[in-house]
């Protein structure tokens, strides 16, 4: 994969990133009527080092992807990604466009739903 290609998926999970951060801090200020300002820092704190507190807030589902994001983006600055961390195939674009975050190939992701299912 090239830089080119490298940077556009970043870009991708990047945004996907602050969207989950944004819709949850939403959330966050909602429930707790925090005054204005408050929700900022969360959204800070967050995009530096998930304080524990603002961790505790996510439902698994926002957690487990935020945590898929972060991988995925370790995998770019490692140049790993797009590579199935099962079987080491190359993941296609196609998949990686839909979900630019996954770790797998589409045949080992449909080998361990069926093995959780
Ligand atoms: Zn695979």
């Amino acid at each position: 994969m090239d830089k080119k290609e490298k940077e556009k998926y970043k870009i991708k999970l990047l945004k996907k990133k602050e969207e989950i951060v944004e819709k949850l801090s939403e959330a966050y200020t909602e429930s707790k009527e925090v005054e204005t300002g408050i929700a900022q820092d969360l959204v800070d704190k967050a995009e530096s080092s998930y304080t524990k507190e603002f961790i505790l807030s996510l439902s698994n589902a926002e957690r487990e992807q935020l945590f898929l994001i972060d991988e995925a983006l370790k995998r770019i600055e490692k140049c790993e990604y797009g590579v199935c961390q099962m079987c080491g195939h190359k993941i296609s674009k196609k998949r990686l466009d839909v979900v630019p975050w996954t770790s797998y190939c589409i045949n080992c992701q449909e080998k361990a739903e069926e093995e959780s299912s």
